[in-house]
């Protein structure tokens, strides 16, 4: 089959008005030419190491490894990244790309608001306006990321429609960049949307697999058995796993699994969705039969989204990446089993990634090899788990 550009499969493309394909066309072409440029890539990767302090550590988890009692454990850490995140590998690229292509103006959506912060990082960095485009009732939720943004200099929007959440937030920046493309950039924060998006954001996070893949055979002179990381869009499991795809390794995804899939109360789109097209591309949705979108729920804001990145469901489909969930309550397990036995509070979203390493690790031998992908970290998490554990008055 020859591969049409854009897809992964059948899964993709470009499902857009028609007044938005010359932006992403122009884009497209830009990221083609500046994305090869040896002065881009020098710059990207000097910034990587000063600004965002790459390459990460991995780490070898010695007491959670003898504590589970099976396959050693290395922690591939993005949450020691400026900014506590992966998402500023990502933030950070399209800015220079866009200060590259002559834009003044970065926008973004946001649902938590990891993805403005990044956003309005990089503006600052870059010496560009920003917007970030945000729905009030995540701006009730997350006044602190707020806060931060503004403080970074960016000017939050609020879109007041809707369910006033990520969706809405995204529908409102798509438009902002139909009207102001020829001065702006949208800085999509995942691999999602329409193409080129899923492209560039998988390349800017590539660092992430082929930095865990030499810092491997350097520790363990071979590559791991399993790697195993959080999917949310997609962005930091595509960052890692794009270093192994054509390697003799395992790979799991692991999805939000909130209240349990019976319980409608989830965003484990592989166990309870279906294929069908949403904010621009062709994926796996979680839909009724009419095709309306269906809501969403997880502990951990960045996992919370009706649809996953079209590659991930090209992946799924081949059979090369396998696809899972935790629970609301096994991710709040584990972000306390890491916190005590390493010292490391996880975001809430990759202790969903180390539940599914507490579950596997014990099924396997001592000589096998988990990378797990810690991307990000928990201090923005820390009010809500207390909330959860009824001692949030305290905060
Ligand atoms: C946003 C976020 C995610 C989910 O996004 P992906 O695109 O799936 O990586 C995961 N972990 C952290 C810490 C995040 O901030």
């Amino acid at each position: 089959m020859k591969k049409k550009r854009g897809y992964f499969g059948e899964y993709g493309g470009r499902f857009v008005p028609e007044t938005l394909i010359p932006a992403l066309e122009e884009l497209d072409r830009a990221f083609r030419e500046i994305g090869k440029d040896k002065e881009f890539r020098k710059e990207f990767s000097e910034l990587l190491r000063d600004y965002v302090g790459r390459p990460t550590p991995l780490y070898y988890a010695a007491r959670l490894t003898e504590h589970l009692g099976g396959a050693k454990i290395y922690l591939k850490r993005e949450d020691l990244t400026h900014t506590g995140a992966h998402k500023i590998n990502n933030a950070l690229g399209q800015a220079l790309l866009a200060k590259r292509m002559g834009k003044k103006r970065l926008i973004a959506e946001t649902g938590a608001g990891q993805h403005g912060v990044a956003t309005a990082t990089g503006a600052a960095f870059a010496g560009l306006k920003c917007e970030i485009y945000m729905g009030s009732e995540d701006m009730k939720r997350q006044a602190l990321n707020v806060f931060r943004m503004r403080l970074l200099g960016a000017e939050v929007r609020e879109v007041p429609i809707g369910s006033r959440t990520l969706k809405d937030a995204i529908n409102e920046a798509l438009r902002d960049w139909t009207t102001n493309v020829k001065t702006t950039h949208y800085v999509l924060g995942t691999v999602f949307g329409p193409h080129p998006f899923p492209t560039i954001v998988r390349e800017f996070q590539s660092v992430i697999g082929k930095e865990a893949r030499g810092q491997i055979l350097r520790k363990e002179g071979r590559l791991p058995d399993y790697l195993i990381a959080c999917v949310g869009g997609g962005s930091n499991a595509i960052g890692l796993f794009s270093g192994f795809l054509k390697d003799d390794v395992k790979m799991i995804g692991v999805e939000a699994g909130g209240l349990g899939i019976r319980s409608g109360k989830h965003a484990a789109r592989f166990a309870g969705g279906s294929v069908g097209i949403f904010q621009g591309c062709r994926s796996y949705l979680l839909q009724d039969r009419d095709g309306n979108v269906l809501g969403t729920h997880s502990v951990s804001a960045g996992l919370d989204y009706a649809s996953v990145g079209p590659e991930h469901a090209f992946l799924h489909d081949r059979g090369r990446v396998k696809y899972t969930y935790a629970t609301d309550r096994e991710a709040l397990r584990a972000f306390e089993l890491l916190s005590r036995f390493e010292g490391i509070i996880p975001a809430l979203e990759s202790a969903h990634a180390i539940s599914e390493a507490v579950k596997l690790a014990p099924t396997l031998s001592k000589k096998q090899i988990i990378i797990v992908n810690l991307s990000g970290r928990g201090d923005k998490d820390v009010a809500h788990v207390a909330r959860i554990r009824g001692i949030g008055d305290l905060l």
